[in-house]
């Protein structure tokens, strides 16, 4: 492997019924920009079972993006949003001081699902930010030798996406629309990291495959991929946070007592409630010192 590039494994986490692959955060780096927790699962059959199924629950500090390969799933939150999301599109929620939310395969759903679950966690100057809830269907798309790159967060060589950030960033979708080969266009201030969910490819010469996460530090211009046809990659970067995160169930903060504060508010209702799930919320695990102190 080249200098600067770390490629390391994900680790299989549930998430309601379904495994997933989690890729960030690592042990050893909590965040590549403000990317700060990236899930990707199946692709799986979800045809006449449930399929999705995450109960009604909270998050401060951060924004959730949802981006699917395959299926449907259907979002609702405390802002009263409910909207149905399909490959292409986003779904970005701002959670700044709290919201709570759930996502589900609708009752009728296609019979395939995949997709990827990430989170951007939000500056200190932002991290109390209004919550809200936007759903983007039409993204910037751009060609370099073969890969059609679809920016869905910030922006990547030329084309930017329309949906709010609140640090410098890129998300984008690249896929091999033929047997690829080219330079993928970089921000040099940024740190990223690439992850495959379909096929495989080589970057700078590193096999990557579902499952792995390469990581890219700063300072490069581009970088060179090659992939077969019908491969994918997502790449995720940003300028480097510079700000330590403590991460607890679905909450980023910075302090033990901003978690505290966030666990007695869901506790006790103070989220909002959110309409249309046919089950319960789900719980907060219950809040313990050491483990809490492991997580920064
Ligand atoms: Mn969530």
């Amino acid at each position: 492997m080249s200098g600067g590039l770390e490629l390391t494994s994900s680790r299989d986490a549930r998430v309601g019924d379904m495994t997933v692959r989690r890729l960030l955060p690592l042990r050893l780096r909590r965040s590549v920009g403000a990317w700060c927790f990236a899930d990707h699962y199946g692709p799986m059959s979800v045809d006449g079972v449930a399929g999705m199924a995450v109960p009604p629950h909270p998050h401060i500090g951060l924004q959730t993006v949802t981006w699917l390969i395959c299926g449907n799933v259907l979002h609702r939150d405390s802002l009263g949003s409910e909207q149905m999301i399909r490959p292409g599109q986003l779904n970005l929620m701002t959670a700044g001081r709290g919201i709570a939310h759930s996502e589900e395969s609708p009752a009728e759903h296609d019979p395939q699902l995949h997709g990827i679950q990430l989170w951007v966690a939000l500056p200190e100057a932002a991290r109390l930010a209004e919550p809200a809830f936007e759903h983007h269907a039409d993204l910037p798309a751009t060609g370099v030798d073969g890969f059609q790159i679809t920016v869905f967060l910030g922006s990547l060589g030329g084309a930017e996406s329309p949906a709010r950030v609140f640090s410098p960033i890129v998300g984008a979708e690249i896929a091999a629309t033929r047997d690829a080969r080219g330079m993928i266009p970089l921000a040099p201030a940024h740190e990223h990291v690439i992850f495959v969910t379909d096929g495989s490819a080589q970057v700078e010469g590193t096999a990557v495959s579902p499952g792995s996460l390469l990581y890219l530090g700063t300072g490069r211009e581009q970088v060179p991929v090659a992939a077969a046809t019908g491969s994918r990659m997502f790449l995720l970067g940003g300028v480097p946070l510079g700000e330590p995160l403590l991460m607890w169930w679905n909450f980023v903060a910075r302090t033990p007592t901003q978690i505290a504060a966030a666990v007695a508010d869901w506790q006790d209702g103070r989220f909002g409630s959110v309409g249309g799930y046919d089950g319960d919320p789900l719980p907060a695990p219950p809040l313990d010192a050491g483990r809490l102190r492991a997580a920064r």
